[in-house]
């Protein structure tokens, strides 16, 4: 008989983790969110009655809210996550630890930007939420205002947009590289499945995916990441300890569009 050893508990963070995905996870990714793959897709941005595509928004990850949690300074209201996140900052520029550097950077609030795309070769799936980085966003605005393209957005003569994705050798983090493409196109396609009417009927409201805890329930989301981060550091603790990472230097932005793959993936 091979002798086996017995557990004695259940890992409550992965139920939670679990819980956080019920009824949000389907086949292909998440319903209504871009769920980019590697290599090459193409979206067409749609426009919307604001006159303006884009949606940006400051958002925390990796506190255990999976698609982002709302940064309350945004509307100059307290965050405690922001306080904890400086806290730590301050503490690694006085240790000089990396490892406490990264947990800062980690929690700090990243700027996010959306739009709501079609998905070219699936336009039948209706509009769909994309999220991307700062810098995926400064591309695009350059488009949009480069005499060459103009309104990406326009209906009856936009861009498609080329979205290269995927992670490079040697690289930590995916890249994710867009150009529009040299040709105007309409927004949908000769035989299309779905109807402009259905298209812009079906679109999904990005602001109210995201809307604002209170200051009670984001000292909750808090005080439960602080719970986890100690009980993982017990279990580290017992495996022997992590080693430091290198000073290497991530740009910011790329370990966003990962955060955001993961959110809207299975
Ligand atoms: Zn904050």
């Amino acid at each position: 008989m091979v002798k086996k050893n017995i557990v004695y508990k259940t890992n409550l963070e992965a139920i939670r983790a679990r819980k956080e995905k019920v009824g949000k996870t389907g086949k292909g990714g998440k319903k209504g969110y871009l769920n980019l793959k590697d290599g090459i897709s193409y979206v067409r941005i749609m426009p919307n009655e604001k006159g303006d595509p884009f949606y940006d928004m400051s958002l925390h990850y990796n506190v255990g809210v999976r698609s982002g949690l709302r940064c309350l300074r945004s509307i100059e209201k307290a965050c405690v996550v922001c306080d904890f996140g400086w806290d730590l900052y301050n503490e690694a520029k006085d240790s000089g630890s990396k490892k406490t550097l990264d947990r800062a950077r980690d929690i700090l609030p990243k700027q996010r930007y959306f739009a709501n795309v079609v998905e070219r070769g699936k336009e039948e799936e209706g509009s769909k939420i994309w999220g991307f980085s700062e810098t995926v966003y400064e591309s695009l605005i350059g488009f949009f205002l480069d005499p060459d393209y103009g309104d990406l957005a326009d209906i009856d003569q936009g861009f498609d947009i080329k979205i290269i994705y995927g992670k490079k050798k040697d690289e930590r983090f995916a890249t994710t590289t867009v150009s529009p493409r040299p040709k105007t196109s309409t927004l949908l396609p000769k035989g299309a499945k779905i109807t402009l009417e259905e298209l812009f009927d079906g679109v999904v409201d990005i602001e109210g995916q995201f809307v604002y805890k209170s200051e009670e329930e984001v000292e909750e989301v808090l005080q439960k990441f602080i719970q986890s981060q100690s009980e993982d550091e017990a279990s580290r603790n017992d495996d022997g300890e992590e080693g430091e990472g290198e000073g290497e230097e991530e740009p910011e932005g790329k370990d966003v569009e990962d955060a955001w793959n993961e959110t809207v993936a299975d």
